[in-house]
């Protein structure tokens, strides 16, 4: 069943659908403030073109979402943590007829509702909306957009016969099969990997528990979060799973019922699946793999003590049926059922990405593969993308917008390794301008590029030197600056 069609058989039901610290949603309200908001959304557009939805973890972002769908619009969730110049590059790009903002403020220069007008349409305006104009199965669900090397991020369509077909597969990893089931959601809504536990859970009749950022942050507030949700499947990035593992309260006796550990997004090292296995020894640990590309996540495997001590790294596992991922020259190329259709309005980077392989559609990973006894294994990059506690990075994005800062002529950054995963990431940078203070001057740099791009992506060290080493290509030679350091 599709997952609006099975949406529809809660539409009655009083169960949690999504709540966060001060909000929640059951599937009877979620069902009916999204018609409400879809019907009003199809009386009040003029086309059926892509809608941002802006916010962070808050339930009615996803009344937003299904409220566009429901009125045939691609939806393209935006977290409030990105920063002010990518949200107009986002909102540029895409240039909705309306954003929905989940929070109290307007997008600048652009027809935004805000949280209260969304509300107050969600609940006042009592009125179905035409299924006919439902979103189809060859039509966008939704538009993610993650870093790109050209300095401005690129937006990744999702077909809802992808999103589907995704949905089908990953329900067949959760353990518990009936009764109340409750979810983590970790993750912003702007990253793919909130897709896995989102749809997961509404497809299955579970409850969502929404972390805010800020908790996630702070022990004390996340366990008493966990005290009192007792959650079931667990959906994070790895980095997430360390910081909590780093507690020795982070255990079974915290959470008894979590049955199902889902990790995708980055390495799943060996060290964090063997303490989790550990401190919770009757659930199951899977490592999936996937871009954002690939409707979040194509191989699946159980983590299991045998397969940690018998390979040298953790295999991905197994490709998903539908899926088949050929290895050329190292590099994996994923063809099935759930590859995306392209780039939003990007023909020339979709042309160089995406090909049809065997009639299906193809996607170019940029990520290094090797299939031993059967299983799919992850060996690093082809380019210089790389992970940061779960985000994906491309360097080449925050050099350019580095390039901006005043003063900063020439720039490479570099990341900091520990145990296969970036640690920090260091820019080594030409600087012009005069300096009183070197910790003063690094200070501004940094402040300033949080205007072009999200925290996250703002290197941690700045070491600044008269000359950057190229290579004979006349490329930043990255190996000779590694060897550097940057003390
Ligand atoms: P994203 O589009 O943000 O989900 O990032 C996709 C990229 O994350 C992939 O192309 C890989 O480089 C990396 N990645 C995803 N899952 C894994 C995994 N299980 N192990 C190692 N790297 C992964």
């Amino acid at each position: 069943m599709k997952l609006l069609e099975k949406l529809e058989t809660y539409k009655t039901s009083e169960k949690i659908a999504l709540k966060c610290e001060n909000e929640k949603l059951s599937y009877k309200e979620l069902w009916e403030y999204s018609e409400n908001l879809a019907n009003y959304l199809s009386k009040n557009l003029k086309k059926n073109e892509p809608l941002v939805v802006y916010g962070h973890k808050n339930p009615y972002m996803i009344v937003c979402f299904l409220a566009c769908v429901k009125s045939g619009h691609t939806y393209c969730p935006v977290d409030t943590s990105i920063s002010p110049e990518r949200l107009n590059d986002i909102v540029n790009t895409v240039k909705p007829e309306i954003v929905l903002s989940c929070i109290d403020k307007e997008v600048d220069g652009f027809n935004t509702l805000t949280i209260n007008d969304i509300m107050k349409i969600s609940k006042e305006n009592k009125k179905d909306c035409d299924k006919n104009n439902y979103i189809k199965e060859q039509d966008i669900f939704y538009i993610i957009f993650t870093s790109g090397s050209t300095g401005t991020p690129k937006g990744v369509e999702i077909s809802y016969e992808s999103l589907n077909n995704f949905i089908k597969w990953i329900s067949t990893l959760d353990a518990k099969k009936n009764g109340q089931k409750i979810y983590l959601n970790q993750a912003p809504f702007s990253f793919d990997l909130s897709v896995m536990d989102l749809y997961l859970s509404l497809y299955n009749e579970g409850e969502l528990i929404l972390i805010e950022k800020d908790i996630q942050s702070d022990y004390s507030k996340l366990f008493d979060r966990f005290k009192s949700n007792l959650i079931n499947t667990w959906v994070s990035t790895p980095s997430f799973v360390d910081i909590c593992l780093a507690s020795e309260d982070f255990n079974d006796k915290l959470l008894p019922e979590l049955d199902t550990f889902l990790f995708c997004g980055e390495i799943l090292t060996k060290k964090t699946a063997e303490m989790l296995l550990k401190k919770f020894p009757k659930a199951k640990v899977y490592n999936t793999y996937g871009p954002t590309e690939s409707t979040v996540a194509v191989t699946s495997i159980e983590i299991t003590q045998e397969i940690i001590e018998k390979y040298d790294a953790l295999p991905v596992g197994k490709p998903k049926e539908g899926t088949e991922i050929l290895i050329d020259n190292e590099e994996m190329i994923i063809v099935g059922d759930t590859v995306s259709n392209g780039y939003f309005k990007n023909p020339v980077l979709t042309n160089e990405k995406f090909s049809i392989i065997n009639s299906q559609r193809a996607y170019r990973t940029g990520d290094k593969g090797f299939f031993l006894d059967d299983l799919l294994f992850y060996s690093g990059r082809i380019d210089n993308q790389i992970k940061l506690n779960g985000y994906r990075i491309e360097l080449e994005d925050i050099e350019n917008n580095m390039m901006r800062v005043d003063g900063v002529s020439k720039v490479a950054v570099l990341p900091k390794y520990e145990e296969d995963k970036v640690k920090y990431l260091t820019a080594y940078c030409i600087y012009t301008k005069e300096i009183s203070s070197k910790l003063k001057a690094i200070a501004e740099i940094k402040e300033e590029l949080k205007n072009y791009i999200p925290s996250y992506m703002v290197p941690k060290k700045i070491v600044f030197i008269e000359k950057i080493p190229t290579n004979n290509n006349g490329k930043i030679d990255r190996k000779k600056l590694m060897e550097l350091g940057d003390n």
